[in-house]
């Protein structure tokens, strides 16, 4: 019996499985994580004091593929929050129809309080406590909230160091001089600018007539609210864990983002510092942000922002979700009665792991791309399956984030009944 993120993501699985004819079995194996790993990774503190820190990795489905997976840092990182990440990764990578499962990971702990030297004994510790679990073959590693190109470079290089070989194809969003590819820190961003710009002109909307709010400056959020605002689009409101700020005629996003590339760090920045000196506008807080009477909302931080205590208060028409689960599935009918389109997570932000699917690519074959090579052939894949996804809503008469399960599961349950039940498989244990 589940409960908690992952018993809430699943009743998606059980709408769209409605629609689709995949067998019995195959949509029992989906209902139910792989793999569920948990470990205690002991770290040296600089006073000298040894700190015990709890992490997770979770291979949910490897059907398709190796397992593929962002890991995060958060105070609030649980096994059941790792299992649902995974669960969404799954059917994310089906969606895009890359050769991956989905995988997720991730460490309980406040990133900010660790010095740069205990974040790196941090995070090759956890490489150490799950090396027999992972490989670019078996399941690869990413970014993910709190986590960026520093640490994913500190993990190939404790994975490398474990195998006694140079392994770049184990993390994917490292640094471009250990074997990142090119676009990779912009590919979530521009992967939802890409699905953003496949749906709304099929609604006439004028982008300079547009207004939007984007909840969450981090790599997915900040990276889209530029491009919108590049475009054309009104971006009246951003905002990071400390508040937002609003204007009404639009921010000045490109000031913002170089405003916090100046002043390094994962710290936050609003309100506390002089950004909010940048043009006239109004504090806000991350609650209001979400109920801005706007065009098109885009929750660009964590899961669980919109639920059934503020849906009724949601005025946007469109909700692009870049965040993973930002809105519970009992905020889903209501958001759905009042008339509001949402697109979902597993389509609008499958540009990040579209493009580490490239990085894994070009590891493996070690040939390099460039950006715009990068940039073409994801804005060709999400287009093409924003298109399908769209066409299926039509057909079926769905939500699209139901038409998105829909296209996903049909192509997991084809790989699982391809290989079988494997009835003489121990479930749960490793291969
Ligand atoms: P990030 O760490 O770069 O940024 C997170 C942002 O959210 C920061 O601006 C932070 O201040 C803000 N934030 C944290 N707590 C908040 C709160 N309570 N309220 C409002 N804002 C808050 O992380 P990211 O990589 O940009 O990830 C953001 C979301 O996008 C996550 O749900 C993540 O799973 C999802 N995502 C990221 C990627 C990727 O490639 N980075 C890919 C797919 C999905």
């Amino acid at each position: 019996m589940m409960n908690g993120l992952l018993a809430d993501a699943s009743t998606r699985l059980e709408k769209a499985l409605k629609y689709t004819s995949i067998s019995e079995d195959a949509s029992e194996r989906l209902k139910h994580p792989k793999t569920s790993l948990s470990v205690s990774i002991p770290v040296r503190m600089d006073d000298g004091s040894l700190r015990i820190f709890q992490g997770y990795r979770v291979r949910y489905d490897d059907t398709r593929g190796p397992g593929k997976g962002g890991v995060r840092y958060h105070p609030n990182v649980t096994m059941d929050e790792v299992q649902s990440l995974a669960f969404w990764m799954t059917f994310k990578c089906a969606l895009l129809n890359l050769p991956f499962g989905g995988a997720k990971g991730g460490i309980t702990l406040n990133p900010k309080e660790l010095s740069k030297q205990e974040l790196e004994r941090l995070s090759r510790g956890y490489i150490e406590a799950i090396a027999d679990f992972i490989g670019p073959d078996i399941d690869i590693l990413a970014p993910d909230v709190y986590t960026n190109q520093m640490i994913m470079g500190w993990m190939m290089d404790q994975y490398s160091i474990i195998q006694r070989k140079i392994t770049p194809g184990v993390v994917t969003g490292k640094p471009l001089t250990m074997g990142g590819s090119q676009g990779r820190d912009t590919a979530t961003g521009t992967g939802a600018y890409y699905v953003i710009q496949t749906i709304l002109p099929k609604f006439e909307l004028i982008p300079e007539k547009t207004t939007v709010a984007v909840q969450g400056f981090g790599k997915a959020g900040a990276v889209i609210a530029e491009l919108l605002a590049k475009s054309g689009y009104k971006v009246v409101a951003v905002s990071d864990s400390k508040g937002g700020i609003y204007t009404e005629n639009g921010l000045d996003i490109l000031s913002i983002r170089n405003y916090k590339k100046e002043h390094r760090g994962i710290t936050a920045i609003y309100c506390e510092d002089t950004v909010c000196d940048i043009g006239d506008h109004e504090s806000i807080t991350n609650e209001q942000l979400l109920e801005l009477d706007v065009d098109v909302l885009i929750p660009a931080a964590l899961e669980n922002q919109i639920t059934a205590d503020n849906a009724n208060n949601i005025k946007a028409k469109f909700i692009f979700e870049v965040a993973n689960g930002p809105i519970t599935s009992a905020a889903d009918s209501i958001l759905e009665e009042k008339g509001i389109y949402v697109f979902p997570d597993i389509l609008v932000n499958a540009g990040g792991v579209t493009v580490s699917y490239f990085e894994w690519v070009q590891n493996r074959s070690g040939l390099y791309w460039t950006r715009t090579e990068v940039n073409e052939r994801m804005k060709d894949k999400m287009m093409t399956e924003a298109e399908q996804v769209w066409a299926i809503a039509q057909q079926d008469g769905v939500s699209m984030r139901t038409a998105a399960y829909i296209h996903a599961l049909n192509r997991l349950g084809d790989a699982l009944d391809a290989k079988g039940t494997r009835d003489y498989y121990v479930n749960g244990s490793l291969h």
